[in-house]
């Protein structure tokens, strides 16, 4: 399950928007804990595929790198991925999956047609191995501002504003 405040939530979702019509890219700092991705903070990353920035997404291994370290000095780690989809729907792709190499990690897709953020699905990279890695349907628990839990069951949930 990821779970994750309004906040982010809305941090990440307002992003697809503001770069639209090309994708944002960014990445989930957080805690790992009993299948659980908690995320602390979504760190907007660079998108470096500006020859087709449109419909693939790429971090740069460095920047990686320092939002890793600066995550772990505050005492998190890397524990999913964002991107949007413009005017596509909000499941991953051949190439989300053959670039997807973090196991454990939330990869989070949300949908953004003409220029307003639709569904937001997240897919763990499941699998003891690169080789026989998955992506699995994960649920996504909203955390409101008043401390409730709201919990999406799935990708069939419409959860727009
Ligand atoms: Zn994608």
């Amino acid at each position: 399950m990821l779970k994750l405040n309004e906040q982010i939530y809305k941090a990440i979702r307002r992003h697809g928007e503001e770069t639209y019509p090309h994708e944002c890219c960014g990445v989930l700092l957080g805690r790992s804990a009993d299948d659980i991705n908690e995320v602390e903070d979504a760190i907007r990353a660079g998108n470096t595929r500006t020859d087709s920035a449109h419909n693939r997404y790429h971090i740069a291994p460095q920047e990686l790198v320092k939002i890793q370290r600066q995550g772990r000095e505050r005492g998190l780690d890397i524990v999913g991925f964002y991107h949007s989809h413009p005017d596509h729907p909000a499941q991953w792709s051949t190439t989300d999956f053959a670039e997807a190499h973090w196991l454990g990690c939330s990869y989070v897709i949300t949908a953004v047609e003409k220029g307003v953020a639709q569904q937001t699905n997240s897919f763990l990279l499941t699998g003891p191995t690169e080789e026989e890695k998955a992506f699995a349907d994960e649920p996504v628990a909203v955390e409101q501002q008043s401390d409730s839990l709201h919990h999406a069951a799935g990708p069939e949930v419409e959860r727009c504003r």
